[in-house]
């Protein structure tokens, strides 16, 4: 098999390669169903890829993965969830111990992207305790979406969900933003539009939700449903829905959620590239 030469000039994103490369896979769903198939990757980098599957998958689980066409094998850990299509989720994998050959493609030199390691301040959900934290390409890819990321945790002896300090504590922030005080007014990226229509949580058919929408911004959408998404659920949402015509369904996140009443929750989405 040819191996691909990566581009030479390497990007702030690293060595990403958009690519599809089949992989056999094997792993254990969020249901707890085992699971072994040929799955495309998305992108790869020297120590990762974002795969496309239909499973849903945990932040931190293992996952044995082999190239199709080579006997290459290793062993990944899944980083997070990087998106949604209608075909499947998205998630960004760390490759642990990658062969040289693994992806049968030639990066770069792995000097030139360790300079380029990101450090961030995150904390831990958990206990507060905050580290500086060196992010490789996948941590970065899962990051810069979620803005938070599930690693292990020295003090807490076990994996939980670190996020990003905020400017009042970081001292780069604080520099920045002299005249920051305890209560900040809640800054919005783009306006909100009261408009009362109807969306729809996809995937489109007959069990799709169809929600009443709250408002719209650029940036994303409210709704009220008597559904239940937990925080953080990645879906598929469609608005303005028209039933029976063709809807365009964009990706989002469950950003927060209300209790509106018994049966009636309101839900916070933000629009996701990717
Ligand atoms: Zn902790």
């Amino acid at each position: 098999m040819a191996v691909l030469e990566a581009p030479a000039s390497t990007t702030r994103k690293g060595d990403r390669i958009s690519i599809s490369i089949s992989v056999q896979i094997s792993c254990t769903d969020l249901a707890g169903v085992h699971f072994s198939g040929v799955v495309q990757t998305v992108n790869v980098s020297r120590n990762g890829c974002c795969l496309l599957l239909k499973q849903s998958l945990a932040p931190g689980q293992k996952i044995y993965l082999q190239r199709i066409g080579s006997g290459e094998e290793a062993v990944g850990r899944v980083v997070g969830q990087t998106g949604i299509r209608p075909e499947g989720n998205l998630y960004g994998v760390e490759v642990l111990n990658p062969g040289e050959n693994f992806w049968g493609i030639r990066f770069p030199p792995q000097k030139e992207l360790e300079e380029g390691t990101v450090r961030v301040l995150l904390k831990c959900s958990a206990c507060q305790n905050c580290e500086e934290t060196a992010l490789n390409e996948v941590d970065l890819s899962v990051f810069q979406i979620t803005h938070r990321l599930t690693r292990k945790c020295q003090a807490c002896s076990a994996s939980t969900v670190w996020e990003t300090v905020p400017d009042k504590t970081g001292a780069a922030g604080a520099q920045n933003e002299p005249h920051v005080t305890g209560k900040r007014p809640e800054k919005r990226k783009h306006p909100r539009v009261n408009m009362r229509t109807v969306g729809c949580v996809g995937p489109a058919g007959p069990r799709a939700d169809v929600v009443d929408v709250v408002n719209v911004s650029r940036g994303g959408v409210c709704f009220r449903s008597s559904r239940i998404y937990p925080e953080d659920t990645w879906i598929q949402v469609a608005v303005p829905y028209t039933p029976g015509a063709a809807n365009i369904f964009v990706a989002g996140r469950i950003v927060r959620s209300r209790k509106m009443s018994l049966s009636v929750t309101e839900y916070g989405v933000e629009y996701v590239k990717t």
